[in-house]
């Protein structure tokens, strides 16, 4: 067998154009939607990845500003600059770029962004609301992981489904998808005894640790569907002999692909399906503050 690739690319350029057109139609009836990134102590990766966001944004008919902060920034006057974002009237969408500089609590800055404005949906009210299947707007990633799922066709209702690693913004999110898709869920996590002896009965097997290539063939039933988030950055030795950096997941793809029905690669299967959840989620904020319930 050769798995299927579930190709996260492909993928979200659908949902990019599902975003323009829907960036289109709420712009005629409401008005310009407009997303906020803060970037505090700008590094060269913080401005690359600004850059592309723009772009992104921009593609899709969304207006994007970047409000760049010096690295000194005290956490009092973030949270001014947030809430000054909060109360404004024509910005739909708030995120957070980071790394934030040394002293400043990440958890502390995304919990004072308004729920309705949080794109990245880690605000403790987005989160919480997950377990009621009703959140204001989800965390990228779990969405991500979903629409994955659920635009390959692959069959949750009744399924095993094992989510390895349990981050409290992407595994147990995750986890909370699926069993709202009706999916018997085991929830593993690096307490987990005997690993293996879970993974493999699962039909769907999500992995969220953050080490690379931790699951092996050994983990993996036949005919299982596999979903891989790590990003891991590694040095290698190439055939050359030489030292190359790559990006991996944390899933061994090249023992896992012959063995599973259908597997997303790294990169180019969750990442690029995150930041089209994120410039969905824009819309979405935009189309839930006109009717807001909190
Ligand atoms: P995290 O908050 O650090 O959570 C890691 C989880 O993995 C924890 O639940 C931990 O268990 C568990 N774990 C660690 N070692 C384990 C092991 N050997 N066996 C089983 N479970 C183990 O990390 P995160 O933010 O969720 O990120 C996870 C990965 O996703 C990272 O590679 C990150 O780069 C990637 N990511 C990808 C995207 C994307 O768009 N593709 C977006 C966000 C994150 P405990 O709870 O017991 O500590």
């Amino acid at each position: 067998m050769s798995a299927r690739i579930l190709d996260g690319s492909a993928l979200a350029a659908e949902v990019r154009a599902e975003v323009a057109r829907n960036v289109a139609a709420h712009r005629a009836a409401h008005g310009p939607i407009r997303l906020c990134a803060i970037l505090a102590g700008s590094d060269q990766a913080g401005q690359l990845y600004a850059r592309s966001q723009r772009k992104q944004c921009e593609n899709v008919g969304i207006a994007y500003e970047l409000i760049e902060l010096p690295h000194d920034i005290s956490e009092a006057r973030l949270r001014d600059e947030i809430d000054r974002l909060n109360a404004a009237p024509d910005v739909t969408g708030i995120m957070l770029h980071l790394p934030l500089p040394p002293g400043i609590e990440p958890a502390a800055a995304q919990y004072r962004i308004d729920p309705y404005k949080d794109v990245e949906g880690v605000n403790p009210a987005n989160i919480g609301l997950l377990f009621y299947g009703q959140p204001i707007i989800a965390p990228c990633t779990a969405l991500a992981v979903n629409e994955l799922l659920l635009r390959s066709g692959a069959a949750l209702t009744g399924a095993h489904a094992v989510v390895v690693g349990q981050g409290r913004i992407v595994g147990k999110p995750i986890t909370m998808f699926l069993l709202e898709n009706q999916a018997t869920v085991t929830a593993c996590h690096a307490a987990t005894r005997d690993l293996c002896s879970h993974t493999r009965e699962a039909d769907i097997l999500v992995v969220a640790v953050g080490r690379p290539r931790t699951i092996t063939a050994r983990h993996v039933k036949a005919g299982a569907v596999v979903v891989d988030v790590g990003i891991n950055s590694v040095v290698e030795r190439d055939a050359g002999g030489s030292d190359v950096r790559r990006t991996v997941g944390d899933v061994d793809f090249t023992e896992v692909a012959p063995l599973a029905s259908a597997i997303t690669p790294v990169p180019g299967g969750v990442g690029p399906m995150t930041v089209a959840m994120l410039l969905r989620n824009t819309v979405e904020a935009a189309r839930k503050q006109l009717h807001r319930r909190l």
